[in-house]
């Protein structure tokens, strides 16, 4: 075994397998890959070996048709069979719910490029004839489904990274990673130590074992998981013999099954509600090619609808059922990227479904690795995407429910009850008392909705319970004031004699000065965006005259926290000279906002808050009531409005001070949905939403806060530039749509001239223009084009025209005023 390698892969699986792979297609040959075992000898050798290209995320999905596309390559390039079957298949609708989310996912796949149609069940019958189409009201049809021999494809990747000079070592188990002093790692095994720069856990089943070795606990946890295999089917033989194929994949979502040919008979793998996990706090060293005990009453209910929908099953034997454990991360889907604090470690695992996904995560991960970013938009793998908060009963909780929702339908106002409540915040009873629904953002409640007593979300894809009650809140806003909680966003403050360089670097804006806040996108190298934050430079002196040390709060997306902080992180100076800490629910906040905000404000401080001493982006120190706070003159609702920001003991006082100066005027509390609505009368995009690091500034319509020319050689400057020069090749653009019961919710295909052009990124009903707002990206080419748009929704396409200037207040006089 080498001392020294460029890179260590921990973990033989097909993640592993595929991360060695890409590394050295990439060219990165001083690589050497870790198998405690044989390969394969965690999830990976017992898996059914389904591959299929559909995933909730539209992101995930496109690496998901990237995976299946790759085994032809690897099969070429290693000379070792795959197995891989491209067999198409349908996916199958009981209810008419199930329906309209097929016809989203039919939606999507235009964009993406998959090959999906909606069909009927007696379509998919004659299909795949061991389905009832008396149980089904609808179905799907996919070409790109199908299966693959899972030992086969992982040896595949094995041998074709060795063929490229990687290397790869079984019987070799990582015991404990060591940070050096020069900043590598020792990787200790039970063969000796390699000496590595980067270090990657593709460890699986262990996954959180190797996690341990750096200190790091991942949200990660083993779910068993069965199928069964029959006997010999004569309807098989018949289908095969007639179609001279095999019998195509079937997923039945609402019996939580999924189905494939097995030699002569088939394969039907379950995900039940009664699910179990496995190994809950450490998986043993020792577990290895043994399958776990099969435990049919637990599947019974699912077999037992799956035996209605699939007649034949009735009269044929089981063979075999297979338990296998593998593991989850709390929202399904895998954990990739480097991990903060821990420059060179990096993650590949709670990869749930290595063999449709394993190839993107090689390759995001890859890329990462040698160029520094993924390449694509990976958001929905991060590792960051969590925090020090998905703690292990948190994921065990999480885990369990997804495990259980694998199949479920989520409506767009579905909120998922485990793991809730973890983190409140002070006012969090008060808000509840007084009707709040709650949704759950980075782990914190966060007010969705007030109800009145008896009212709660009714599930749909369509306009629902909280509609009304939506247009009550934005109305008390644009009226008179609202008062919403807006703890849930991320908050940094950024110290020290560097900050003000270092900010000029980090950010593409010109920096604002003290008192001070600006708009602050912020970019990667090649000039995408990274963030986008309001900027905060609080006042050289206190309101008696006394100085400030120089202070900047970055306000940004609340569950992007962790992202931006390794961001930040990997680019501090290492003089020290500069301190970022993200204050988290150490700084809580409250908003009010509408025409009578000012009133409202100026009640309850003895600061002068006239819009002449406190303008438009002003940011200032003030007592609300008794409370310190930071003020800053700013609203996502786009009216005039305040948000505040306080230490966390003080924000139930601040709260009362504000609802009962507010009294007079009518103050009335909104949620986020409310904000919804009425940021998109606005035209404004949000990070996770608009703003992704796969669009540059001038497609995002950020351009306009890029300092193009400021003198400080800004990250993302050339590549900014050069978007600028060439045009790029998107718009972000807002679209008025007809709709009648339904509105877009994100992710549905934007037609125009008879063809699907783009995609949405979010939308609503914005209740004050009594309009039903879409915003979403298109080719350049098209985006000021005012006629000839369409948005697919639920099936059907809808007119939608460009709404270019936003719907309120476009002359600014609220807001400003
Ligand atoms: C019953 C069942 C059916 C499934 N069906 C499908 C399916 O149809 N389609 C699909 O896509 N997925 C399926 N899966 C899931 C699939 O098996 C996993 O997604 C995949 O195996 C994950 O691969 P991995 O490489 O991340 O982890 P693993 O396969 O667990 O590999 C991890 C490897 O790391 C090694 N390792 C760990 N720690 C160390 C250490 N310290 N030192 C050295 N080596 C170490 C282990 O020995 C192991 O070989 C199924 C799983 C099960 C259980």
């Amino acid at each position: 075994m080498k001392s020294h390698a460029k890179v260590v892969v921990i973990g033989g699986g097909v993640v592993g397998c595929s991360v060695l792979f890409h590394l050295a297609r990439a060219g990165w040959t001083d690589v050497v890959l870790l198998e405690r075992d044989e390969l394969t000898s965690g999830s990976t050798w017992h898996a059914a070996g389904g591959m299929h290209t559909i995933n909730g995320d539209p992101n995930v999905a496109k690496l998901q048709k990237y995976t299946i596309e790759l085994y032809k390559e690897i099969e070429e390039l290693s000379g070792q069979a795959t197995g891989v079957h491209v067999t198409g298949g349908v996916l199958l609708a009981a209810t008419e719910a199930r329906m309209d989310w097929l016809r989203g996912v039919v939606a999507k796949g235009r964009y993406l490029g998959l090959d999906l149609e909606e069909i009927s069940a007696e379509e998919a019958h004659r299909l795949m004839p061991l389905i009832d189409p008396k149980q089904f009201v609808g179905a799907v049809r996919n070409s790109e489904d199908g299966h693959l021999d899972p030992s086969g494809v992982t040896q595949a990747y094995a041998k074709a990274a060795r063929k490229l000079g990687a290397e790869v070592e079984r019987f070799t188990r990582v015991e404990d990673i060591k940070r050096r002093p020069d900043g590598q790692w020792d990787v200790v095994t039970n063969k000796g130590t390699v000496v590595a720069e980067h270090v990657v856990n593709a460890g699986g089943l262990w996954a959180r074992e190797v996690g341990r070795m750096v200190g790091l606990e991942l949200p990660v946890l083993a779910m068993e998981h069965m199928y069964l295999i029959t006997e010999d089917m004569p309807e098989v033989a018949e289908i095969n013999a007639s179609t001279g194929k095999e019998v195509i994949h079937a997923v039945d979502f609402d019996g939580e099954l999924y189905l494939r040919q097995e030699r002569g008979g088939m394969l039907m793998g379950t995900y039940e509600k009664a699910n179990q996990p496995w190994s809950e706090q450490v998986t043993p060293w020792d577990f290895g090619h043994e399958l776990l005990e099969p435990d049919i009453d637990r599947i019974a209910p699912s077999l037992e609808v799956g035996f209605r929908h699939f007649p034949a099953f009735q009269k044929t034997g089981i063979k075999q059922i297979i338990n296998g454990p593998f593991t989850f991360a709390p929202d399904g889907n895998p954990l990739v990227g480097p991990v903060r604090g821990l420059p060179g470690f990096w993650c590949a695992c709670g990869v749930m479904a290595g063999f449709s996904q394993g190839g993107g995560v090689g390759l995001a991960l890859s890329n990462w690795m040698i160029h520094g970013d993924p390449g694509f938009d990976i958001w929905a793998m991060d590792v960051a995407r969590y925090g020090d908060w998905a703690s292990m009963a948190y994921t065990n909780a999480k885990v369990r429910e997804n495990y259980s929702r694998r199949f479920s339908i989520r409506f767009p106002n579905e909120e998922l009850p485990a793991g809730r409540p973890l983190k409140t915040t002070p006012v969090y009873d008060l808000l509840a008392a007084r009707g709040a629904q709650f949704g759950v953002a980075y782990g914190l409640e966060v007010p969705l909705w007030y109800a009145p007593a008896g009212v709660k979300d009714e599930f749909s894809w369509r306009r629902s319970s909280d509609f009304s009650h939506v247009a009550k809140e934005v109305a008390a806003v644009r009226n008179g004031v609202g008062l919403s909680e807006i703890s849930s966003f991320a908050k940094y403050r950024v110290t020290g004699e560097g900050a003000e360089a270092w900010l000029d670097r980090m950010l593409a804006c010109n920096l604002p000065k003290p008192g001070r806040m600006t708009l602050a996108p912020m970019l990667k190298e090649d000039g995408k965006l990274i963030g986008d934050f309001t900027l905060a430079r609080l006042p050289a002196a206190d309101a008696g005259g006394a100085p400030n040390p120089d202070e900047w709060l970055i306000f940004g997306s609340g569950i992007a926290e962790q992202y931006h902080m390794r961001w930040f992180e990997q680019h501090l100076p290492v003089d020290g000279s500069v301190r970022v800490e993200a204050l988290g629910l150490g700084r809580v906040g409250l908003s009010i906002a509408g025409p009578e905000a000012r009133k409202v404000l100026e009640k309850v401080t003895k600061a002068d808050v006239s819009n002449a001493a406190f303008p438009f982006m002003a940011v200032r120190k003030m007592d609300i009531g008794m409370a310190p706070c930071v003020v800053g003159r700013v609203s996502y609702t786009g009216d005039l409005g305040y948000e505040l920001w306080m230490a966390p003991e003080y924000q139930r006082a601040v709260f009362h001070t504000l609802m009962e100066a507010g009294a007079e005027f009518g103050i009335g509390l909104f949620g986020s949905r409310a904000l919804n609505a009425l940021r998109l009368e606005k035209n404004y995009g949000s990070w996770a939403r608009e703003y992704r690091p796969i669009y540059g500034p001038l497609e995002a319509g950020l351009d306009r806060f890029v300092a193009y020319n400021k003198t400080a050689d800004f990250i993302g400057k050339a590549g900014a530039a050069a978007e600028k020069a060439s045009g790029g090749k998107l718009r972000l653009r807002a679209f008025v749509m007809d709709a009648d019961d339904a509105d877009v919710i994100g992710d549905e295909a934007i037609w125009h001239g008879g063809k699907v052009v783009g995609w949405v990124t979010s939308g609503g009903y914005a209740h004050n223009a009594a309009r039903s707002v879409a915003m979403g990206y298109v080719p350049k080419a098209v985006a000021d084009k005012a006629d000839g748009f369409e948005i697919e929704l639920l099936g059907k396409r809808h007119r939608a025209r460009l709404q270019p200037g936003a719907l309120f207040d476009a002359d600014f006089k609220r807001m400003r005023g």
